[in-house]
């Protein structure tokens, strides 16, 4: 089987070092296999997209060496699809309308016998209260039910792994799905969620292998939930560790100075900024 990776930034800022690490890691992870590499423009978030950040991206990538195949596949023309996956679940049972506030789910969060994850779990409303709500045009979004989830892949629900490339080997990982609670799969403004998009994308583009940070780690576990709902064979992931800064916090987009375009503006050269990498451990 062919090696796919994919680099998914979200044009909602420059990027930065750490977004460079992870970018080459895919890159060069997939040209050493005679791969591919896609690029993948993760712009649900309407608010917060800029045309200019997505313009930044495939020029400071350019400018890095790498290249990716075409088309770039950009989420923002592609809600119709993952409106029609959510509403799949939706017939399955899987998904129930939530009408809570954050307020509210902070309060329910503070009766935490009601989860021993501490993760919010919820259900659907009664018919009668649902259709009050719809009727009075409320906001909700739609929130995976752990409860059904559970029935519907039975036994395997708590055998569920997902293969993480670690330095020593292919390790099987428990998903732990129980402590992300009833997740949000379609946000009350977009109709979507970065995990609902991010795996019906990486599904559909048939990626073998997600690299990404590790701050994504957990999100793994849901990941893979998700794709034994769907039925679809899950790609092995690796999370890297994150690029600090020299306060040894993680990089932020708003940490100008570690942008790509601030250090070739100080006349970098795309080695000398390699040079500052860690190993990409290949
Ligand atoms: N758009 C996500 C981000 O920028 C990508 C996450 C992923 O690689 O799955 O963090």
């Amino acid at each position: 089987m062919e090696t796919i990776t994919r680099f998914a930034p979200s044009p909602t800022g420059y990027l930065h070092l750490g977004h460079a690490y992870s970018a080459l890691i895919n890159f060069e992870y997939a040209r050493s296999v005679h791969g591919q590499f896609l690029l993948r423009i993760e712009d649900i978030d309407q608010g917060r997209c800029r045309p200019e950040y997505e313009s930044a991206i495939y020029e400071d990538l350019a400018w890095l060496g790498l290249e990716w195949e075409q088309p770039v596949l950009r989420q923002s023309e592609r809600m119709a699809i993952y409106e029609a996956q959510l509403a799949a679940l939706q017939e399955r049972g899987l998904v129930y309308r939530c009408f809570k506030t954050r307020k509210d789910i902070e309060q329910a969060m503070s009766a935490p016998h009601d989860s021993p994850t501490g993760a919010f779990r919820g259900e659907a409303l009664a018919a009668l209260e649902e259709r009050d709500n719809l009727a009075n045009g409320k906001p909700y979004a739609w929130r995976l039910s752990l409860t059904e989830a559970k029935a519907a892949l039975g036994t395997t629900f708590s055998t569920l792994v997902y293969v993480e490339d670690t330095p020593g080997g292919l390790v099987d990982q428990p998903a732990e799905v129980e402590r992300f609670g009833d997740v949000v799969l379609g946000r009350k403004d977009s109709g979507t969620s970065y995990h609902l998009s991010s795996v019906i994308d990486d599904a559909t583009q048939g990626v073998t292998h997600v690299i990404r940070g590790e701050d994504l780690q957990e999100a793994a576990g849901l990941h893979a939930l998700l794709y034994a709902l769907f039925d679809l064979e899950p790609p092995i992931y690796r999370h890297h560790p994150l690029i600090l800064g020299a306060d040894e916090k993680r990089l932020a987009k708003r940490d100008q100075a570690a942008t790509l375009r601030a250090m070739r503006d100080r006349g970098m050269s795309p080695d000398d900024l390699r040079a500052q990498l860690p190993d990409l451990a290949l």
